[in-house]
């Protein structure tokens, strides 16, 4: 929601959990889906029509908005994936299709050893305190896609010479970014 011609207002959802080391439980909750996501592929007639096209990423001040706001946000929609990370045949398939040379069992080492030391607890197994721990490469498009709504205001507003962006979660923590100006300046009352 822009506030004036040269302000943006971002509103973010903002979790606050505490980091925990992941289980084991949930690593091999996340081994079993991957073997699942595999086995899919290997089922499905076509693989090379389940590729998705990758999402262009923002670039430019438009991106380091977007790396400022999930930061001050804490990734609250990777509350979601769970130990499975919205990893399904699909992901499976694009990984196959750039990196052929990778066993089965290569392809769920990637993964296992890509999960976060401390992650946020019950979210994402790769969700860690400074962001996802997956190479965007191992993803799911679901990850590489998404906005939520706030975020989505921004990026869909006319490049208009926007100055100021203020990031706000739902409990009021505010963070204050000035295009030209880095870091992000935290407004008062805000956690640093
Ligand atoms: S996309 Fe939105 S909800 Fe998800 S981490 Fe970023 S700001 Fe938070
Ligand atoms: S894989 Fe990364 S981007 Fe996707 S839900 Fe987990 S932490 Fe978030």
């Amino acid at each position: 929601m822009s506030t004036s011609d040269n302000t943006h207002l971002i509103t973010v959802p903002g979790q606050r959990e505490a980091l925990v080391p992941p289980s084991p439980a949930r690593i091999r909750a996340l081994r079993r889906h991957l073997i699942e996501a595999i086995r899919d592929l290997v089922k499905a007639r076509r693989p090379d029509r389940l590729v998705q096209r990758r999402t262009v990423e923002p670039t430019g001040f438009r991106a380091a908005v977007v790396t400022e706001s999930c930061g001050h946000c804490r990734g609250s929609c990777c509350m979601a994936g769970g130990t499975h990370a919205f990893l399904d045949e699909r992901t499976m398939a694009r990984v196959h299709a750039e990196q052929p040379d990778l066993t089965a069992r290569q392809v769920i080492r990637a993964y296992i050893g890509s999960v976060a030391p401390l992650a946020y607890r019950d979210s994402c197994l790769f969700h860690g305190p400074s962001g996802c721990t997956l190479a965007r490469p191992l993803r799911a498009e679901l990850c590489n896609s998404y906005y939520c709504n706030g975020l989505l205001d921004f990026l869909n507003a006319p490049a208009d010479g926007t100055k100021t962006i203020t990031i706000e979660t739902h409990a009021g923590d505010r963070r204050v970014m000035t295009s030209g100006m880095s870091p992000v300046e935290t407004a008062a009352g805000s956690p640093t």
